[in-house]
């Protein structure tokens, strides 16, 4: 799938494990050494040059930040903070998935310009409004990015389009006997004796094993179509795993190009529909050749949790292209395509404990993807690689098979008490 501009952290364990089957120096993969994060005002904050130590990196950057003064820290509620400093998954859930995350920062006294950087940034990457996030998600967030690691918040791209990563990964199991149908929907899902039946359109695959990876409505949809599969509360819980609002990605190729000081990436807070801005000639190899034979500029805007119809929300997004590039405003658009979707996963409050997990109900059969319960600190396309990962140890365990470790950050808080912590970065398999 191509859905634009992602971020591949540098938490992201077993997602660069996956890709390095076939891409062994991650050279698919480019840094972007520091990004800005612009509010309303236009006061912005980076991220290069922090301390690596948690907590430090956390204080370092709320010291630097022209949206966070010193009196504003003293004013949190550090009590109400504890829990952030103190993640450890699954017991944060049990804590806080009951509260929103927009609750759960008023409760902190978190000032709110520095909630629109900070948090607010975390929460519509969820693609959800912070009042529809369960405030336990933002938790493991801040521990995945600050307090429970030294990568941060800088990331890679790939210098390829995205089908660049999964389509080498296609071969790799073809060339390993593996048959990959692309554009195949499986209409439905039957077990059978020994294992299952797979329909498609054109045929019907016979299967030991199942590890359906698919989008929440395509997941909710084919447990719909497929009444003898699993059981009635497994049904259910699939059937009440709910999508965010749509987003609303608009890749744009103008006629000259962006000033040349632009950032490859520039994340908006406080600024909607716009959530960010991407320049990709700065990254992208193709972007760049076009670039250079044209003269022009390939930018794309997303707009997540879109509070409006598309229309609006897309000539919204070009709005503050031209406020904030204003050099933009002059240009002509010559080429460009739009994503409109609503199928990402929706982490609502009090929705974590009723969470599909990765094993089924029965032998065999298996969940992946970014919105399956993995009681691990991972997230988005790091919690669709690890559910991955997951569900193939489960697999090779049952058919007595050795699988792959896997790797996160510590489960627990840095700032837990020593004999509480866990240093463990490879996760013992059985117990993930
Ligand atoms: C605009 C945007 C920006 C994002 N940015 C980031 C980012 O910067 N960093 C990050 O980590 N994540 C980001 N994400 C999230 C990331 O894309 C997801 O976490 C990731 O794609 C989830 O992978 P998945 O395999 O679970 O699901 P998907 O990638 O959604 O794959 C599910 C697949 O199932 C297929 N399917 C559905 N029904 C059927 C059926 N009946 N039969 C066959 N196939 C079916 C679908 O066609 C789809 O290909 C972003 C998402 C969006 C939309």
């Amino acid at each position: 799938m191509s859905r634009g501009f992602h971020a591949f952290f540098r938490q992201y364990y077993n997602l660069r494990t996956l890709l390095r089957r076939t891409d062994p120096d991650l050279s698919r993969l480019t840094a972007v050494p520091d990004y800005p994060l612009i509010d309303a005002k236009g006061r912005t904050d980076t991220f290069r040059g922090l301390p690596r130590t948690p907590p430090l990196n956390a204080l370092a950057f709320a010291l630097r930040s022209p949206t966070f003064k010193p009196r504003d820290l003293l004013r949190l509620d550090a009590r109400a903070a504890l829990p952030l400093m103190n993640v450890s998954v699954p017991e944060t859930y049990r804590r806080l998935d009951h509260l929103d995350a927009e609750e759960f920062l008023a409760r902190l006294r978190f000032p709110p310009a520095a909630r629109h950087l900070a948090f607010e940034v975390f929460s519509r990457s969820f693609f959800a409004p912070p009042d529809r996030l369960s405030a336990a998600e933002l938790a493991v967030m801040f521990h995945l990015y600050f307090l429970g690691s030294s990568e941060g918040l800088l990331f890679d791209v790939p210098n390829v389009p995205l089908p660049g990563l999964w389509t080498p990964l296609g071969e790799h199991l073809a060339a390993l006997g593996g048959r990959v149908r692309l554009g195949a929907p499986v209409g439905a899902v039957r077990p059978e004796p020994g294992g299952f039946a797979v329909d498609l359109d054109d045929e019907t695959l016979r299967a030991d094993a199942l590890v359906l990876a698919l989008d929440v409505p395509g997941l909710r949809s084919l447990i719909a179509a497929s009444p003898a599969l699993g059981t009635p509360d497994w049904r259910r819980r699939i059937a009440a795993l709910s999508t965010a609002p749509p987003f609303l990605v608009r890749r744009l190729w103008l006629d000259r190009p962006v000033a040349a000081d632009r950032p490859a990436f520039l994340a908006a807070g406080g600024l909607a529909p716009l959530d960010n801005i991407s320049v990709l000639e700065r990254y992208d190899r193709e972007a760049a050749a076009w670039a250079d034979a044209t003269g022009g500029s390939v930018v794309e805007l997303h707009a997540y949790a879109a509070a409006g119809p598309q229309g609006e929300i897309s000539a919204r997004l070009l709005d503050r292209l031209h406020d904030l590039y204003p050099e933009t405003a002059a240009a002509s658009v010559v080429g460009e395509f739009s994503e409109w979707h609503a199928d990402c996963p929706l982490f609502a409050p009090g929705t974590f404990a009723d969470r599909p997990t990765v094993a089924g109900p029965t032998p065999g059969l298996m969940l992946a993807g970014d919105g399956i319960r993995i009681d691990l600190p991972v997230a988005l396309m790091e919690r669709a690689a690890t559910t991955g990962w997951h569900a193939a140890n489960l697999l090779l365990s049952g058919w007595g098979l050795a699988g792959h470790p896997l790797t996160t950050v510590p489960t627990r808080g840095r700032l837990t008490p020593p004999r509480l912590r866990r240093r463990a970065q490879t996760v013992p398999e059985r117990s993930a």
